[in-house]
């Protein structure tokens, strides 16, 4: 069979170009190297927070939210609308929160200002102490990033919108006169139109040379997950003032060049470090993260394992912020993206053969209006 579309990798930014093919009515098959996904789609906070990204992806990003929202019409992906609040721990960034509620408001898109009192009141697990205000935005989503994109594609595989192929490491794609053959590791050859491959961060098998000229640099992120804390209600995505200081959105408010780092804060800033919880629906609170950077062939020199001196600063901050139990953490992770200056790195390897990957550490929340776009210019809708 001959499909209209072959998309390689069933991360969330492949699985939501496959999706918004087969909407259009195309053929597709979707392909994954693993039995079940497990690249950056699976070890990342599953924050859908629009707010924080630059205008641009921000748009993405909305449509995103409508696009969660009708697919957990359909069934059970974990996605949940808590909101997401921003809490401002001093008054500079009180006056980013300020700045960019502004903004947002005049763009349309929905926020709400709590003082003080109305956080601790909303949060009353967060300490008194860390909190000037907040800005809360209702409409933003969580998901469960251990089970969502798996969901989605075997949902799309089981419904026959999309053919899924997980165990298929693509080692070839070529282009021919008309369309292109898909080679896999055991020799099979798949036949399409198109192919977009969406392989996040491995550079090693296809097109190796051609990434090590493209400028995506690899970000690894240490992450902590505690055991369920079912006293503890923190539905909403938890943002906090190191993220207010670090965040696309905040970047362009006016008062941004001019911010000032605390010394409270130095060391931090120099591990990549911001806070953010996410808490499940069995409890437990997903915390992070730092970020270091290598080149795009330095995933050994950035090293698998967790720093403990990392963690150790990560959580040192978290409880400056949240009332969190001794020893309360059960796993510790490090995940890993690529990234491009570009926010996301796009190039026609050939003529019907595209490479989109490096989104970021924006992909939960904007791969599927991105997706929705870049498939909608590939048919020229
Ligand atoms: C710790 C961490 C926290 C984050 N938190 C958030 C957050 O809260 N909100 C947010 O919006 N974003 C977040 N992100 C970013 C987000 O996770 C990524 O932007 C997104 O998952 C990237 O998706 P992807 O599909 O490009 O890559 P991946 O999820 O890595 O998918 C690529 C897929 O391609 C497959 N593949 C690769 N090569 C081949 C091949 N040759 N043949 C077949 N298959 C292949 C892989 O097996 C993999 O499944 C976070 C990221 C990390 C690491």
């Amino acid at each position: 069979m001959k499909y209209d579309l072959i998309v390689v990798g069933a991360g969330v930014l492949g699985t939501f170009h496959a999706y918004h093919a087969a909407r259009l009515g195309k053929n597709v098959l979707l392909l994954d190297k693993d039995q079940q996904q497990k690249g950056s789609s699976t070890q990342n906070f599953g924050q859908v927070v629009p707010s924080g990204l630059s205008s641009e992806w921000n748009k993405y990003g909305q449509r995103s939210l409508v696009h969660y929202l009708e697919l957990q019409q359909k069934a059970d992906f974990t996605i949940r609308q808590h909101g997401s609040v921003y809490i401002a721990s001093d008054d500079a960034e009180q006056g980013l929160l300020e700045e960019l509620r502004e903004k947002h408001t005049e763009e349309g898109y929905e926020s709400l200002m709590f003082s003080k009192k109305g956080i601790v009141e909303r949060f009353p697990d967060l300490n008194p102490d860390y909190i000037k205000s907040g800005l809360f935005y209702p409409q933003e989503l969580s998901v469960d990033p251990r089970q969502m994109v798996h969901r989605i594609s075997d949902y799309l595989n089981e419904t026959g919108m999309v053919h899924v192929r997980y165990n298929h490491k693509v080692v070839a794609t070529i282009q021919k006169m008309v369309g292109c053959d898909v080679e896999i590791e055991n020799g099979t050859t798949y036949e399409s139109e198109q192919v977009i491959i969406c392989c996040g961060y491995s550079f090693k098998t296809l097109y190796p040379a051609f990434f090590a000229e493209s400028n995506i640099i690899i970000s690894k992120l240490q992450m902590l997950k505690t055991k369920p804390l079912t006293n503890i209600n923190l539905k909403s995505n938890i943002l906090t003032g190191l993220t207010i200081r670090r965040y696309e959105s905040f970047t362009e408010c006016p008062s941004f060049e001019a911010l000032e780092t605390p010394d409270r804060y130095q060391e931090l800033k120099e591990k990549g470090i911001h806070i953010l919880f996410k808490q499940a629906d069995d409890g437990s609170i997903i915390i992070g993260d730092s970020h270091e950077y290598a080149g795009i062939n330095g995933l050994s020199e950035l090293g698998c394992d967790s720093k403990p001196e990392i963690d150790d600063l990560i959580m040192k901050e978290a409880r400056r912020i949240l009332n969190l139990p001794e020893d309360c953490i059960a796993e510790r992770w490090a995940g890993f993206y690529g990234q491009h200056e570009d926010d996301i790195f796009v190039h026609d390897v050939e003529r019907n053969i595209k490479i989109i990957t490096g989104i970021g550490g924006k992909g939960m929340t904007s791969s599927s209006g991105y997706a929705e776009a870049s498939i909608r210019s590939l048919y020229q809708i």
